[in-house]
């Protein structure tokens, strides 16, 4: 049995995350995020899932990070042609 650090449940299906060299235990995956998932630095939502890094800044899309003045990154590379493609279909 195990304590979740977040919010104390005593559960015995909790789990250990080691981020860093430092252990966590959590009852969920709700508690782990809620502790561990970087905060994108523009939008203030969790990032969960891969996201972006760079300037040692998290951001949840790439769309975030380009608002912060983050070249180069594109959620949707092949977004561009697929417009270009849509566009000629609807003539
Ligand atoms: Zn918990
Ligand atoms: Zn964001």
């Amino acid at each position: 049995m195990a304590k979740c650090e977040v919010c104390g449940n005593d559960y015995y299906l909790a789990f250990e995350i080691i981020t860093a060299g430092n252990k966590h235990v959590f009852d969920c995956f709700e508690c782990a995020i809620h502790k561990l998932a970087p905060v994108c630095k523009v939008c203030g939502c969790k990032v969960i899932g891969h996201g972006v890094e760079a300037k040692a800044t998290f951001y949840c899309c790439a769309h975030c990070a380009r608002k912060d003045g983050v070249e180069g990154v594109d959620d949707h590379v092949w977004g561009k042609e697929r417009e270009t493609l849509e566009n000629k279909k609807l003539k």
